[in-house]
């Protein structure tokens, strides 16, 4: 069941994992960056925990307030991107109810679509889109084989790992990393860092 409060507990997990690994992410974003991603993410994510999942009708319009609150107090590149995400994946969710693998996988879907179409970056730019895409890829294999939403979102946090870690040997061609050219190659790319955790998080409370 994908209501309010299992969604509150996702990003509960993902706010305390932000928490632990923000020296982790600025580090990175220190190196092909602007050295903010860390304190970015947990910003937003403290705002976000601060919301209250029972004064939401359902799950759907909980997401909705993530994606406004994230776009409203994290600054840069990211806060809108990660707003868009969870804004577009509210709308494809609707209301509580069962939601099936392949529904789930519907929203997070339409989650990409949304970080694409505002950020227009393509897989191989070293964004948080090369970890997303993998783990959408993974997860869309698993539900299609049959898996329940926490296997194909344990098989969609491997595959997110692995686009992370190939974004080490990317150019970078969206984003402040891009300024640095043939130079940012050698370091993850930051979001794509964050996002493998928002995976890692999600595989850990979403059943
Ligand atoms: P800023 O770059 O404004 O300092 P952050 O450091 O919080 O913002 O976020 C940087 C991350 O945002 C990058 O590591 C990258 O994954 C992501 N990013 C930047 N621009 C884009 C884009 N156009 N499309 C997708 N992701 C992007
Ligand atoms: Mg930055």
């Amino acid at each position: 069941m994908i209501d309010a409060s299992t969604l509150a507990a996702w990003l509960a997990d993902y706010a305390m994992t932000l928490q632990d690994n923000a020296g982790v992410l600025t580090e990175l974003d220190r190196q092909i960056g602007d050295a903010d991603h860390g304190s970015n993410m947990t910003r937003g994510a403290a705002a976000v925990t601060a919301l209250d999942p029972a004064g939401f009708a359902d799950g759907s319009s909980y997401l909705k307030k993530v994606g406004m609150t994230l776009v409203s107090t994290v600054g840069g590149a990211a806060g809108p991107l990660y707003g868009t995400f969870f804004l577009r994946m509210a709308a494809e969710l609707g209301p509580d109810g069962e939601a099936t693998t392949t529904q789930l996988g519907t929203a997070l879907r339409a989650g990409l679509d949304g970080v694409v179409a505002r950020g227009k970056a393509s897989e191989g730019d070293k964004t948080l889109v090369d970890a997303l895409t993998q783990a959408l890829t993974a997860y869309d294999d698993a539900a299609a084989a049959g898996a329940g939403i926490t296997q194909a979102l344990q098989v969609a946090a491997e595959a997110a790992a692995l686009g992370r870690d190939a974004t080490v040997d990317m150019v970078a061609r969206k984003g402040r990393a891009s300024y640095l050219g043939e130079r940012s190659k050698g370091v993850a790319d930051p979001g794509a860092a964050s996002m493998t955790m928002l995976f890692e998080s999600a595989a850990r409370t979403l059943s």
